[in-house]
């Protein structure tokens, strides 16, 4: 008999079951449970189409049996089974834990998240198990064939006898410890309340026997023992209940054995509809987005069942991409069991689904922001920059959809508000929404844009995230006011007055400024006088549709080459003492002006939070101006 070994990171896996820093080892039983309720849902969709499975949906059952002698709880489905390939590769490996990451070996907290976020499965069984026997017989398959395994040393696969096709597992139940009382799981009422608890919708029979003294009738002071099956499971699965008959409690439980979460769900959306579409559904919104949410790796979805029977894990048509991070399920009568993923897509039931899903979705949302701001807020924190991404993809083709339900940084209350909250409360002079980028509220807070326009009384959006000027551009107004980015030459906050005169002092000095400019370098576009700063010397504004910001965001992109420049215009406070100074120097030390020039420039950079150039070159620069 040949040992086989574990994959390395099942053995991981393995071990933290072993040593238990799952601390709620009662889930075995849901997880078995669970594993033997798919089993017989392949089987049973097969039988649909394969009358050799010669089983009607009322002949499938999970059985319980608890031997106390020999201290096992064996869970028998008829279901498809498995061969000697299927226990090695299904068993042998945990699937899903190719990207498990173990780094974390010293943080028994983060590795339970990490392991509830895969479900902890099959090997669960080894919390309350020293040694786990599964026999099993694969449908179309003559043999059975025995997996065993003591933990992970390794486990062997031998040839078994088994009546029948489908899967036993035997759990061999760990003797009682100091702390832990394992032999309460050969307790048959404790076994029937795990399943009450954690399998009740389950929608195959659960059975156990229970043996039971009963009055012999007409003998009168005589019992005799009674054997009689019981189902132990409802068997209506949750989604099918009426809300008001499920506890909260129930609905967290079903979300994170379903979705192999750790936490319970942030937010829970029960609905049944009837009418164009009928059909029910059972909604999450996480607390915390998945670990790889934000990558390629991701697949968005819903699980899809037709008449309580799961036909796809996973259909991502009913869902858009924004609000990709909904779990749930969706239950309908309308779609064929037999209907093949193909033909899933083009059905148009299903789109008429989608499309109500995500209205009802928009609506609980909307409900949040209105009635649990906190709750909300705490929600956009997580997948806000997901609605943002999703009103800027596609050219905008959803902003309309979306732009009620998203929140931005107000200098106002520093804290996120929504774009009608902002339009609601604008001056009446104010004719347009104003926001200013950078990597964080406090530090854009500092430009010297935004002293400009707060002194105004004019509220500002900070926005810190990527994506936010493009979801802005591609917004381009709300409410009838136009977006403007506080940097923007075209930020028209002056009388006109105001404005003739600054545009006589520019061309006054041009030839000035050109020099300026030419000292410079290629760096900048122009060099202008401005009127709109209060204390700073100079700030770094832009021409044409590239910001600053995006120019960083483009650049940072993967597969971007770094040439996509903004055009930089480096503009000079014209009330500032260095103005005077500049316009002296122009005329009477050219060499010490064309100093002046790069040195203003350098300090722009700076306060704009980009680098400077050359930090060489400025220290040399300053240095030899503080020693002259
Ligand atoms: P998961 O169920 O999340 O895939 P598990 O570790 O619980 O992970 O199980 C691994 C695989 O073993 C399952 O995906 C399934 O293919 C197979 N398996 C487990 N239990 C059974 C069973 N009772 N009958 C048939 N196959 C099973």
């Amino acid at each position: 008999m040949k040992n086989r070994q574990y994959k390395s990171e099942s053995k991981k896996l393995l071990d933290m079951m072993i040593n238990s820093i799952y601390t709620n080892k009662e889930i075995f039983l849901r997880e078995i449970i669970s594993n033997a309720s798919d089993a017989i849902d392949k089987l049973y969709f097969r039988s649909l189409t394969d009358s050799s499975v010669g089983l009607k949906k009322k002949d499938f059952k999970i059985r319980i049996s608890i031997d106390k002698e020999n201290r096992t709880i064996s869970v028998s489905d008829n279901g498809c089974g498995m061969t000697e390939e299927e226990l090695d590769k299904n068993l042998g490996v945990i699937a899903k834990s190719g990207s498990l990451d173990f780094k974390s070996e010293n943080e028994p907290k983060r590795d339970v998240s990490v392991i509830g976020q895969f479900g902890v499965g099959f090997y669960s069984a080894f919390m309350v198990s020293d040694k786990v026997t599964v026999i099993s017989k694969a449908f179309g398959s003559d043999s059975a064939f025995c997996f065993e395994s003591s933990g992970p040393d390794g486990y062997t696969i031998t040839p078994a006898e088994r009546d029948g096709f489908g899967t036993t597992v035997i759990m061999h139940v760990k003797a009682d410890t100091e702390n832990e009382n394992y032999s309460e799981f050969l307790e048959q009422y404790k076994i029937s309340g795990l399943i009450k608890q954690y399998s009740d919708y389950i929608h195959h029979p659960i059975v156990m026997s229970f043996t039971e003294k009963k009055a012999v009738e007409g003998k009168d002071g005589e019992f005799e023992d009674i054997t009689e099956d019981r189902v132990l499971n409802s068997m209506v699965p949750l989604w099918k209940k009426a809300k008001s008959q499920v506890k909260p409690e129930q609905y967290n439980e079903f979300y994170k054995e379903k979705f192999f979460d750790f936490e319970d769900p942030l937010h829970v959306i029960h609905t049944s509809t009837e009418g164009t579409a009928t059909f029910k559904a059972l909604l999450f919104i996480p607390r915390h987005a998945p670990f790889d949410y934000y990558t390629k790796d991701f697949e968005k979805g819903l699980a899809l069942y037709s008449r309580g029977v799961l036909i796809t894990e996973k259909c991502a048509d009913l869902l858009p991409d924004y609000f990709s991070f909904i779990k749930g399920l969706v239950d309908s009568e309308d779609i064929s069991l037999n209907i093949s993923r193909e033909t899933l897509q083009q059905d148009a039931e299903l789109k008429l689904i989608a499309r109500t899903i995500e209205k009802k979705i928009k609506s609980e949302l909307e409900k949040m922001l209105k009635n649990e701001r906190e709750k909300y807020e705490q929600f956009f924190s997580v997948f806000g920059v997901q609605l943002k991404y999703g009103a800027y993809d596609k050219y905008g083709a959803n902003k309309d959809a979306l732009k009620d339900l998203l929140l931005f940084v107000s200098s106002f209350e520093k804290r996120p508000v929504t774009l009608k909250e902002y339009v609601s409360r604008m001056d009446k002079n104010q004719e347009a929404i104003y926001y200013a980028c950078g990597e964080t509220a406090d530090k854009i807070a500092m430009l010297p844009q935004c002293e400009t326009v707060s002194s105004k009384g004019y509220e500002i959006l900070y926005l810190t995230d990527n994506v936010d000027e493009f979801t802005i551009k591609v917004l381009n107004e709300y409410d009838g006011k136009k977006f403007v980015n506080v940097c923007d030459q075209n930020l028209d906050l002056d009388t006109e007055e105001e404005k003739a005169a600054l545009s006589e002092k520019n061309k006054d000095n041009e030839e000035m400024l050109k020099a300026a400019k030419e000292a410079i370098g290629e760096a900048v576009h122009s060099v202008r006088f401005t009127n709109k700063l209060k204390n700073h010397p100079v700030c770094l504004n832009t021409e044409g549709d590239i910001s600053l910001e995006m120019e960083r965001t483009l650049n940072s992109m993967p597969g971007s080459d770094g040439k996509i420049k903004a055009q930089i215009v480096l503009e000079i406070n014209e009330n500032h003492e260095i103005a005077n100074k500049l316009s002296s120097l122009y005329k009477s030390d050219k060499d010490t002006f064309n100093k002046y020039s790069k040195l203003l420039f350098d300090e722009a950079c700076l306060i704009s939070g980009r680098d400077i150039k050359d930090p060489a070159a400025h220290s040399a620069l300053v240095c030899e101006l503080m020693t002259k």
